[in-house]
């Protein structure tokens, strides 16, 4: 049961709108960094294609109809889109899920310090890293500043052009024999992720000998550039990922190499199938691009926590039709796509993949039955009846996709959010698309499978009826 190569089956104008899509992906990726970047970014668009707040429409009590289309927002970092459809939506909403949060660095609550004439952030990392992969690379920070008057200064520090970039050191070759006998996952320790972002002392004519003053020197550029001072990083989010922007990889240009493709590759074609739907709808659409996946989508703006319950009672009520068995309904007859990235049949590690049962770059839209780890600990079970209903409605737009599981069993695994949204007793299954060095400051991903996931994603919203 091998799956064809996508790229042999598109026409001239497949082709074209594969470039477009791409290039539209890559500008995505560069303005959306963070949640609250991608959040932002979000909001323009789906504002561009009409959609409008949903607490605003609330407020100004019109009645919700079909063919309106609302967006709800969680602390600017988790966002619900839908598009009301003819039929009644207590026969459930075809709801289309990724994650906006990647891995990275935090900068600390308190992290600045000086040692050795150098001054230094100090860092957390956030969600799985391998930690040897982060130094000797152009970083930026990204994120707000909340002051205490109410003020929230935006930072992003590294991307343009005339902008420094911040880094982070390793131990030179030379002096490395010990360093190279560690175990990988030991080599660089977390504590020693600081970002080095100084080195030159504030001349001081009063006191020649005073302490910290490349860190006095920092403080007052912060306080020049941004009007922040020390005690601000108490109340900052600042999140460092690499710098640059999204590349072509590949001779053929066939590929995308960027950070943040997880989950953003699944986020923003989704996001681009939901935008792109047009007049009267038979069933209510729905995205939902979540944050906190990378740690477990706990918090108030994880897939766990109560946003997106809370926002389908609203919008029942704001149609007239709340009651407390109308909304489990229009939960439990929804149907879901959990998108997140798999990971991508690498050659070079073909030892951890069983390859019958692996993503192959290319070869279409992933759709995993299970994910989780072991005996499929953790794991959310999508429905044969189910999967009969999506590959259906796949083959009836020939979208090329390709079912996978997360490596060799024993291997290691992972988990989505799919298990959560399944608590409502909806379909879900996750599917999503292949990627190579999953997590690592630059993932890579096949063009073609961006283009199938967009097109599957239309497919669903298109095909699926309760
Ligand atoms: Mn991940
Ligand atoms: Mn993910």
């Amino acid at each position: 049961m091998e799956r064809k190569n996508a790229w042999l089956s598109y026409t001239k104008e497949q082709e074209a709108e594969l470039e477009k899509i791409s290039l539209s992906y890559r500008s995505f990726l560069d303005k959306g960094k963070t949640e609250r970047e991608c959040v932002r970014e979000i909001i323009l668009q789906a504002e561009a294609a009409g959609y409008q707040p949903l607490q605003k429409v609330l407020a100004s009590g019109s009645a919700i109809k079909a063919g309106d289309r609302l967006y709800d927002v969680c602390m600017n970092k988790t966002v619900a889109l839908y598009y009301i459809g003819e039929e009644d939506i207590t026969n459930g909403m075809n709801i289309l899920c990724a994650h906006i949060d990647s891995p990275r660095l935090d900068i600390k609550q308190n992290p600045l310090y000086e040692e050795a004439d150098l001054a230094y952030l100090d860092t957390h990392y956030y969600g799985g890293v391998k930690k040897y992969q982060w130094v000797t690379l152009p970083l930026a920070i990204h994120g707000v500043v909340a002051k205490k008057d109410g003020e929230v200064v935006d930072i992003c520090i590294g991307e343009d052009e005339s902008d420094p970039i911040l880094y982070i050191t390793d131990l030179l070759i030379h002096l490395s024999a010990k360093q190279l006998q560690k175990k990988a996952s030991e080599a660089i320790e977390g504590e020693k992720l600081d970002i080095l972002i100084g080195s030159r002392p504030l001349a001081d004519e009063e006191d020649e000998k005073k302490k910290e003053a490349v860190k006095e020197n920092i403080l007052q550029i912060l306080q020049e550039k941004y009007g922040i001072e020390e005690e601000d990083f108490l109340s900052a989010e600042l999140e460092v990922v690499p710098a640059g922007k999204a590349r072509e990889c590949g001779l053929d240009r066939s590929m995308i190499a960027s950070y943040g493709q997880d989950d953003r590759v699944c986020a923003y074609t989704s996001l681009l199938a939901m935008l792109e739907l047009k007049g009267k709808l038979q069933r209510t659409a729905c995205c939902i691009l979540v944050d906190k996946e990378e740690i477990g989508s706990v918090g108030a703006t994880g897939m766990q926590s109560r946003f997106f319950e809370n926002s389908v009672a609203e919008l029942l009520e704001g149609m007239g039709q709340y009651s407390g068995l109308a909304h489990r309904r229009t939960l439990k007859n929804s149907c879901m796509l959990s998108s997140d990235v798999s990971a991508g049949f690498d050659p070079a590690f073909a030892e951890v993949f069983e390859k019958k049962n692996a993503a192959f770059l290319g070869r279409g839209v992933v759709l995993n039955k299970f994910t989780g780890a072991r005996g499929k600990s953790g794991s959310n079970d999508a429905n044969a009846e189910y999967i009969a209903r999506v590959r259906k409605a796949f083959d009836d737009d020939q979208v090329a996709f390709q079912t996978a599981e997360l490596g060799k069993v024993d291997e290691g695994g992972g988990g989505t959010i799919a298990y959560i949204a399944a608590l409502y007793g909806m379909e879900v299954i996750d599917s999503g698309v292949a990627v190579l060095s999953m997590h690592a400051p630059w993932e890579v991903t096949s063009k073609a499978d961006v283009y199938e996931a967009l097109r599957a994603y239309r497919a669903f919203l298109k095909y699926m009826t309760h």
